[in-house]
């Protein structure tokens, strides 16, 4: 049997970011807690399916804390959330942590009368053993909790808004992902499907000022979340499947409001997915790989102009800030290069605005920045 304590034992703060990574959530932040003494790693709030990054691991005590809307979350509990496991998964849970370490699930390789400090000395090995096979394992698909679709009659289907349209979202477009509108709350309703189309999340847009901070958050319904864990699927993989099957190409973005751009430019022929977020995991990879995709364009939003690069240097944090979403685009960039021949959209020439995602400044922009995109070669340093 598996003992959840040894397994915590040998959880090492980058076995954590790396399982955080892998989920969709790349380290975002460290920093010190005073009253406790212990360092403390921030993440984006994938365990409720929320952008901001108020999710705390607390590194000595070994759990996590959200501070937008889960609290206090013990290790395996947090795991099992974010994996989408049952109560009664708890070993499949303990398994998918165990395996990161290198246990050996079929059978107990521990001796009965070894001490608890061999025990994690070996457990310790185990992890260098296990990054170092890893890297050869194959990635197999994690499938998400599916929701009853029944929920989405709740909301209106006829209304929608006007700010989107404004921005050049069709109404064809919206009704063809399924976005609706909950008026008591003012949300804009934004349904998530897996590749076979099953409903496996809501997110909501909120219009209230009080929620400038956290506009994209899971939906609430008299009390239960319709939460996802946004690394495990691909915004608009579902709609626009046939068309990444048959160009073998995606254009990856950061939000949805780009998938549904995209529809109204290419509609059927649009191949363009959105990660939900500033990161691509390994299973969305895959779910790409797996469609026979090819070739893939980077195309997250404008955090920073690399026209301002001398402008930046003056201020040390913001120089700080733009050489690491600089770095950052070039990690994803390694990272799909496993897979993929890549692409980056970069705007050379000052089209886009600040936080522009490619898509917000009409089809002809998007299309020469495509044009524009350079090939990404692993650079040898
Ligand atoms: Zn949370």
């Amino acid at each position: 049997m598996i003992d959840a304590n040894d397994l915590l034992n040998a959880v090492t703060n980058d076995l954590v970011i790396e399982i955080m990574d892998e989920n969709g959530s790349p380290l975002y932040d460290k920093s010190i807690d005073l009253k406790t003494n212990q360092e403390c790693l921030w993440f984006r709030t994938i365990c409720h399916g929320g952008d901001s990054h108020k999710l705390c691991y607390f590194t000595k005590s070994k759990d996590f804390y959200c501070y937008t809307n889960c609290g206090r979350m013990p290790f395996f509990e947090f795991i099992k959330k974010i994996r989408g496991f049952s109560d009664g998964e708890f070993y499949e849970c303990l398994k998918y942590v165990g395996e990161k370490i290198g246990y050996n699930f079929k059978a107990n390789r521990y001796g009965i009368g070894e001490s608890r400090e061999q025990k994690i000395r070996n457990n310790e090995s185990k992890v260098i053993e296990s990054i170092k096979r890893r890297k050869n394992l194959k990635f197999s698909v994690v499938e998400n909790k599916i929701y009853d679709a029944n929920i989405l009659n709740y909301f209106d289907e006829n209304t929608f808004y006007t700010g989107w349209m404004n921005e050049g979202i069709s109404i064809e477009s919206m009704q063809k992902f399924g976005i609706r509108w909950y008026e008591y709350q003012k949300h804009i309703i934004i349904p998530h499907y897996d590749i076979n189309g099953n409903l496996i999340g809501i997110r909501r847009r909120s219009l209230k000022p009080e929620d400038a901070d956290n506009k994209y958050m899971p939906e609430y319904i008299s009390g239960k979340s319709f939460e996802h864990s946004l690394g495990l699927n691909l915004y608009g993989i579902y709609e626009n499947q046939d068309a990444l099957r048959r160009y073998r190409r995606a254009i990856i973005v950061e939000g949805e409001k780009s998938v549904l751009l995209s529809d109204t430019y290419y509609g059927n022929e649009s191949y363009t997915v959105a990660t939900c977020g500033f990161n691509v995991s390994r299973q969305q990879m895959t779910l790409l790989s797996e469609l026979g995709v090819r070739i893939v364009y980077l195309g997250f939003d404008k955090d920073y102009d690399i026209l301002k690069e001398e402008e930046y240097k003056k201020d040390e944090q913001t120089y700080k800030n733009y050489l690491n979403y600089q770095k950052r685009l070039e990690t994803l960039a390694l990272r799909l290069n496993s897979l993929f021949n890549v692409y980056i959209i970069q705007d050379a020439h000052g089209y886009l605005g600040h936080k522009d995602s490619p898509f917000d400044r009409g089809k002809d922009t998007l299309e020469l920045l495509l044009k524009d995109s350079t090939k990404w070669v692993k650079v040898r340093r």
